[in-house]
């Protein structure tokens, strides 16, 4: 039952650098492209098909928001969470981009009014949810008008592999008939190969100009600590972030009512969000986090998917996360904006048992394996010394190839190590006497001279490595084993029997060519530091930053919009350091765009320059 629209073909006209980078400037207010844009943009106004893989906060909407204010016609985006979609068009909005959206929260005579301006050609950008396009009477509009682009945002959901499948999303592989002539460009986070083809299988593009950009998010500090007593280590960083925004997860709705209550008594601006909670309870706490009116919000994980807000600085896990997936995803919420943010993690084993209850109550056993593994990974990252980045990025199949990425708490040093290299050899030696056939819990069972019945059965009471390091807990020893399999000095055999092996790096190891360094495990933290509040936040003047802050709240506030959707966090740093008082200045703050400094320009230029006035001797440059 498609229809194949066919659009003027003269209209495909090249576009100069200039052109381009005018757009960039005027409209968006930035002075250069994030990494891939540029690509992007130019391969869309060629009238090329795009896939593109972006981390979040990558930069992933002006791709197509650029493109929509060159083409003619409009640029329809298809984008499952109806949430967002308000967020989107404000932002846009804001911008002086023509953009509306169709979905059912509308009001019917809202969506009239909607498919009027489409029809007199006057919104440049359209967002759609899945099950719009699927309708006939929606395709009959589309045959009105003129669709210069077609978007897929969060591709992935095309896909059954991936983990937010919407059988919507299926209708969507009709795109490219039903727009021969015009681009479609496909967006998605989700990083896995398999998920990747199948995107590309079922959108049939056409000789898309594919990107992969880097999953690296290089302004994320990424920090794991012991967790002791999370209370007085959350008031603690809580603390050291006050009034910046944050989130702090929980596995549990009860820990998140308990800890939110904890931080509320204690004074902090922070409320909960969790599935247990009704609707209207849920609803208001995220609206006031995203406007700034609470700072923290103490969450399970069902929070975050629809939102947007880009000056989130810190995400702090106080419970295990379920996968390196999720941990990634979940701390990805922070710092898109592209300011410093950070996020930390607490860890402590005895979490492990919690997890590894819930993962037994997996019936399938493939499921259940897959938990498992994940887990492992995860306890690997968290409880050894290899950068945290480069872990992470591992995962993911990037080979990271800095020494030192210089955003984690193991490249900066503030985790205290010890050389463990005695201990090491005693461990890798009790694997060699037992012929690598054992598991980890087995080997610290020698080494720590227990009597167990399979240590009894199999002799190995009679190893010289038996008992050899008693005096330091199983805790110690298994920390020690998950260090040696992420230094990749041994390895654990796939499958049923997980025995432990060695690995070429451990003959240097018994040879004593090598040492071996493990984080000192528990007791006291270090004294937080600073790390984190970044360079550039530092600089500013935080006086006037704040003033400002307060204006964009007030200016929101009016405008019924989220303060970031007023202008960034970064534009505000850079107003604070930079004290622009000519429109001229203004327009060279990043994010601050013709349309922008028309709205909102005046208000905080006549801070600004009072805020001059009242400090003769703040420093700025003229
Ligand atoms: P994604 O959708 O990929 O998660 P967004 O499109 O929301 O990311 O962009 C994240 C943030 O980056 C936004 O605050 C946006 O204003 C900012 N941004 C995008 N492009 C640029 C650029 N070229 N220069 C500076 N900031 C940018
Ligand atoms: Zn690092």
């Amino acid at each position: 039952m498609t229809n194949t629209i066919h659009l003027d073909k003269t209209r495909r006209t090249a576009f100069s650098d200039r052109q381009i980078l005018d757009t960039l400037g005027k409209v968006f207010g930035f002075s250069e492209f994030r990494p891939n844009q540029e690509g992007i943009v130019r391969a869309i106004l060629e009238g090329r098909d795009v896939f593109a893989v972006m981390p979040t906060g990558g930069g992933k909407s002006l791709c197509y928001q650029l493109p929509s204010m060159l083409l003619p016609g409009t640029c329809m985006v298809v984008s499952p969470l109806i949430a967002l979609m308000k967020d989107q068009v404000d932002g846009a909005k804001a911008n002086g981009i023509r953009a509306a959206c169709l979905n059912s929260s509308l009001k019917p005579e809202e969506q009239a009014s909607v498919r009027r301006d489409l029809l007199a050609g006057s919104v440049d950008l359209l967002y759609v949810a899945p099950e719009r396009f699927a309708l006939d009477s929606f395709r009959q509009l589309l045959g009105q008008i003129n669709v210069g682009l077609a978007v897929v945002d969060e591709a992935h959901c095309i896909s059954e592999w991936g983990h937010d499948f919407r059988p919507d999303y299926l209708s969507l592989s009709a795109l490219v008939e039903l727009f021969p002539d015009s681009p479609v460009a496909a967006f998605t986070a989700t990083a896995t190969p398999k998920v990747q083809d199948d995107i590309l299988r079922k959108l049939s593009l056409r000789e898309p100009c594919t990107v992969r950009a880097s999953f690296d998010r290089p302004n994320l500090f990424y920090d794991i600590r012991f967790k002791e007593k999370l209370a007085d280590q959350l008031v603690q960083l809580l603390k050291d972030n006050s009034g910046r925004a944050g989130i702090v997860y929980r596995t549990s709705r009860k820990s998140v009512n308990e800890t939110a209550a904890m931080l509320q008594s204690k004074g902090f601006r922070a409320l909960p969000y969790h599935a247990g909670l009704n609707d209207d309870d849920r609803r208001r706490n995220q609206e006031a986090f995203i406007r700034d009116e609470a700072d923290v919000i103490v969450a399970t994980i069902a929070f975050g998917m629809g939102i947007d807000k880009s000056n989130i600085r810190f995400v702090i896990h106080a419970d295990l996360p379920k996968s390196i997936e999720s941990y990634y995803q979940e701390t990805g919420r922070a710092g898109r904006d592209g300011e410093p943010a950070r996020c930390t993690m607490f860890f402590s084993r005895s979490d492990i048992p919690k997890a590894r209850f819930f993962i037994d109550t997996i019936e399938n056993e493939t499921e259940r394996a897959e938990a498992l593994d994940a887990l492992q990974k995860l306890v690997a990252l968290a409880s050894t010394s290899v950068c945290r980045r480069k872990t992470l990025l591992d995962h993911f199949g990037e080979a990271y190839r800095r020494e030192n990425c210089g955003g984690c708490d193991i490249c900066v040093g503030t985790r205290e190590t010890i050389d463990c290299t005695v201990e090491a050899q005693m461990l890798l030696s009790a694997v060699a006497r037992t012929e690598q056939r054992f598991g980890a819990m087995h080997i610290v069972d020698i080494v720590t001279g227990s009597r167990n019945r399979k240590i009894l059965d199999f002799g190995h009471d009679r190893l010289k490595t038996w008992g050899v390091g008693r005096e330091k807990g199983k805790k110690f020893w298994k920390q020690l084993i998950d260090e040696l399999l992420a230094q990749k000095i041994v390895a654990r055999a796939e499958g049923l029997y997980p025995a432990l092996y060695l690995l070429d790096k451990a003959v240097a190891v018994l040879k004593g060519e090598t040492t071996v360094h493990m984080a000192r495990a528990q007791e006291q933290e270090k004294k937080p530091d600073k790390a984190g509040r970044g360079t550039a936040e530092e600089s500013c003047d935080r006086e006037l930053f704040e003033l400002l802050r307060s204006l964009r709240k007030e200016i929101a506030d009016e405008q019924g919009v989220p303060p970031y959707i007023v202008f960034s966090d970064r534009s505000l740093r850079d107003m604070a350091s930079s004290f622009p008082v000519t429109a001229e200045a203004m327009l060279s703050v990043p994010g601050v765009g013709e349309v922008k400094l028309e709205r909102y320009g005046r208000r905080f230029l006549q801070l600004i320059r009072r805020y001059r006035e009242e400090h003769p001797e703040s420093s700025f440059s003229p």
